[in-house]
């Protein structure tokens, strides 16, 4: 096997997954149905915790909607042709069909409507953490990649003008090359954005409205062109209610995936009567951006496995420090570390038995940021030896310690 392809296979997400022990699928459970483990859990919650705190601080209200809503919503919508062959079959509850949802656009603009909004309160920016149901051919399912449930880290903004709803999708654009930055992602090597346009002539595929299209393709083109970004435009890819912009990944065996998408939607304010009262007193149609920021947990999971080929920064490592003990007499003041970090909330496991090198070498196959030996030299001077994936950092005192990987931690660094 030549290097690339040795290189590929050793970053394979479905691969590092078992070995690293993140995820696991059960045939009793069903294909495409991940069974996250306390590991792999570790990492999506810090990744969910992560784009909530920063979508917060930015301006989005975060919610929670049900994941079955009636098939009528989705028929409401305009969503259920173009979805009906990837949803799953309704559930029949008191002589009404329901349907395990394939998106939340209608949950939200539901939401929305609950009571009258003024122009004072927009752009209004709907957020949720939302967990989605599509029928995905068990021939394309692959491990995280492409599953038949994920859970979109999605948001819906009404916005009262057209230039409102234009600097929504800039800074979507801000936030998606925000969370790319956190990753160590770069633009072109390992991301590139693709304008995805609609096809005039396909009215079975698009909503029609050709001088909407028009108006809304060139809307997004300039402004990807006033940012200065790079991007390839490709045509009969857009949703069917407006053109999106598409932030393009590709997985260590060369498949591309759309991992995070921002679209301008010119179709659903008047299928549901999405307005605001106006400076003047009047009912004025609203705008709306649809818009994921760190896309499908599990896709961008799947990435992140690969592009860290497992070797996740100390933030997202599901354990970030191993204790080792040199041998059983200094357990009692290794417990003792364990409470201190733990208490700090550092995620940390007590490693025993084996000799130390291979209690090393253990943490080193299972991608531990840090390890932490202490013997006599260590309890006599209350420190404890410090080592990293690049090398010893030496004996310090455990507040040291603490502060050191804390600071690691608060800035999620690479
Ligand atoms: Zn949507």
């Amino acid at each position: 096997m030549n290097e690339p392809a040795k290189d590929a296979e050793n970053r394979d997400h479905k691969k590092l997954g078992k070995e690293l022990d993140l995820f696991t699928f059960s045939d009793a459970v069903g294909k495409g149905l991940p069974l996250w483990t306390p590991k792999g859990s570790v990492i999506r919650r810090e990744l969910e915790r992560f784009i909530v705190d920063e979508e917060i601080r930015r301006g989005y209200l975060h919610v929670y909607t049900p994941d079955i809503a009636k098939l009528d919503l989705y028929k409401k919508s305009g969503h259920y042709p173009h979805y009906k062959d990837s949803m799953y079959a309704p559930i029949v509850i008191d002589d009404e069909e329901y349907m395990l949802r394939p998106m939340t656009c209608p949950h939200h603009f539901e939401l929305y409507l609950d009571k009258p909004h003024s122009y004072r309160e927009l752009p209004m920016r709907i957020a949720e953490l939302a967990k989605l149901y599509r029928y995905e051919q068990s021939g394309e399912l692959m491990g995280l990649q492409r599953v038949r449930t994920f859970c979109l880290a999605d948001a819906h903004i009404i916005c009262a003008t057209e230039e409102q709803a234009a600097d929504e999708i800039s800074k979507s654009l801000d936030l998606i090359e925000y969370v790319a930055g956190v990753f160590g992602l770069k633009q072109e090597t390992d991301y590139h954005f693709r304008l995805s346009l609609g096809d005039r002539n396909n009215t079975g595929k698009y909503y029609k409205n050709d001088a909407a299209w028009e108006k809304s393709e060139a809307l997004l083109r300039d402004l990807l062109k006033k940012r200065g970004e790079k991007f390839e435009e490709a045509k009969d890819d857009a949703a069917f209610y407006g053109p999106k912009i598409d932030v393009q990944m590709k997985n260590a065996n060369g498949k591309e995936d759309t991992a995070f998408t921002v679209q301008y939607d010119f179709c659903m304010p008047d299928r549901f009567d999405l307005t605001y009262v106006a400076t003047d007193g009047s009912k004025k149609r609203a705008f709306v951006v649809h818009r994921s920021s760190i896309g499908a947990i599990e896709r961008i999971v799947a990435f992140l496995i690969e592009h860290y080929a497992g070797a996740f920064p100390l933030w997202l490592s599901p354990v970030q420090v191993k204790l080792l003990p040199i041998s059983e007499k200094h357990a009692g003041y290794a417990k003792e570390i364990l409470e201190q970090l733990r208490a700090e909330n550092i995620r940390v496991e007590l490693a025993e038995g084996d000799s130390l090198g291979k209690r090393i070498r253990d943490a080193k196959m299972e991608k531990v940021p840090y390890v932490l030996v202490v013997g006599d030299a260590e309890v006599e001077a209350k420190t404890a030896t410090l080592e990293g994936r690049a090398g010893k950092v030496g004996a310090l005192p455990i507040a040291d310690i603490i502060v050191k990987l804390k600071e690691e931690i608060r800035t999620r660094a690479a």
